[in-house]
């Protein structure tokens, strides 16, 4: 691996000179409420106007066309640079690479330019009341009528739908069919006729989270991505994506332990090594898992199975650093402020985007070789 970056320094200095100007002094109200949600949505229009928004995109869709150093980059001064978190993150991170993949020149044309600017926010439709880990058994259908599909059932824990636009997902088109085989994915708006949404209540009380009710929920074959009775395949593609580097980026815990390491000086006791070893393993991992974004993209762009590694890794380290931050406040941290926020929002993470326990599955089956779960 070439670690030589200073190709991609002309960018970086750019990037940050831009942020410096715009990140607004304080931090916008969560994303996960009605009223910051529109000023994050807000926040990606003024990202976009920058070229800023998707900068790994081709031009045509609003990107820049960044390489994927250039895109770490970016992550590292985004970060850096305490800017606001992105509520376009679903539709970036896992619609438009599946589009990019699945998607036909119609649905990119239409699709992108409006994800981009913030215009339409995505959700993510996948998880249903008895299909989480075991997502091919998922029992939300899709049924064939003139020009389109019919949709009924239920979906759950989708992040921001209670206030997004738009969302994605599979369906069962063909009861008959074998689990994985049979699936449809489909985009539809979500204020469409027959779509309920209800949010569910949050460990932190933010009312964004939602689960969706589709009564005859109709949608033109236009917005099926693939072909019909091939969603298996396409929300495979769009997994990799979400558990590997782009879901979480290596910018996000750098910038998180280098605030760790300005908290333990103001309030860590230098003679507590054990807490003294504890910022520091943080701070390494963090270092970690930057030079191990960039072996990977110096490697290969289709992360695959592997990206297990990388969820269970960052998922983990999230919690350590949170907890770490919360034992130098002591009671203090308890009483509120961005490291309990950080602290409650890290223990999501070890469960969305596929559990780690089945992470260390799909690392034992297909990236060791062992046996299945449950052979002998
Ligand atoms: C903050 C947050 C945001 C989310 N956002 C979204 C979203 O935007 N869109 C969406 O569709 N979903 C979303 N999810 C849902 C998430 O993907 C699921 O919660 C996750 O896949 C687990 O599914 P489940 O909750 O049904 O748990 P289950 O599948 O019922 O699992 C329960 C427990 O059993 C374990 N388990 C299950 N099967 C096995 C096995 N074979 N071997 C070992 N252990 C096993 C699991 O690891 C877990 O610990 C979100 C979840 C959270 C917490």
């Amino acid at each position: 691996m070439d670690l030589d970056l200073s190709s991609v320094e002309p960018f970086r200095a750019e990037v940050r000179a831009w942020l410096r100007e715009h990140v607004p002094a304080a931090p916008l109200p969560s994303l996960e409420i009605e009223e910051g949600f529109a000023a994050h949505r807000a926040w990606e229009r003024e990202l976009h106007e920058a070229r800023l928004s998707v900068v790994s995109w081709p031009e045509e869709y609003g990107g820049r066309n960044a390489t994927p150093l250039e895109w770490l980059v970016f992550e590292e001064e985004y970060y850096a640079a305490g800017a606001p978190g992105r509520v376009s993150q679903n539709g970036i991170n896992l619609l438009a690479p599946t589009l990019f993949q699945h998607g036909t020149p119609e649905q990119l044309a239409r699709v992108l330019p409006s994800m981009a600017s913030g215009e339409v926010i995505w959700a993510q439709a996948w998880s249903e009341p008895g299909a989480g880990s075991d997502l091919a058994s998922l029992r939300a259908t899709a049924t064939r009528t003139d020009g389109g599909w019919l949709l009924n059932g239920q979906k759950t824990w989708s992040s921001r739908a209670a206030f997004a636009d738009w969302g994605f997902g599979p369906f069962r088109s063909d009861p008959e069919a074998e689990r994985h085989r049979g699936l449809t994915y489909l985009m539809f708006p979500l204020d469409a006729e027959g779509i309920t949404r209800r949010p569910i209540g949050r460990i932190d009380g933010k009312p964004a989270f939602a689960e969706l009710f589709f009564d005859d929920v109709f949608v033109p074959d236009r917005d099926v991505i693939g072909e019909p009775g091939s969603g298996w395949k396409v929300a495979m593609s769009t997994t990799g994506n979400e558990r590997g580097l782009t879901l979480r980026s290596p910018g996000r815990f750098l910038a998180a332990a280098d605030r760790l390491l300005e908290l333990w000086r103001e309030h860590g006791d230098p003679a507590d090594t054990a807490m003294r070893e504890r910022v520091a393993d943080a701070w390494i991992k963090a270092r970690a898992y930057r030079l191990k974004g960039f072996e990977t993209i110096s490697r290969t762009e289709d992360v695959g199975a592997e990206s297990s590694v990388n969820k269970i890794f960052w998922s983990e380290l999230d919690v350590a650093l949170h907890e770490t931050a919360l034992d130098l406040l002591g009671p203090d941290g308890e009483l509120g402020g961005e490291w309990l926020e950080g602290y409650v929002f890290s223990l999501a993470g070890p469960i969305y985007a596929g559990t780690n326990e089945i992470q260390r599955n799909v690392i034992a089956e297909r990236v060791l070789g062992l046996p299945k779960a449950g052979s002998r």
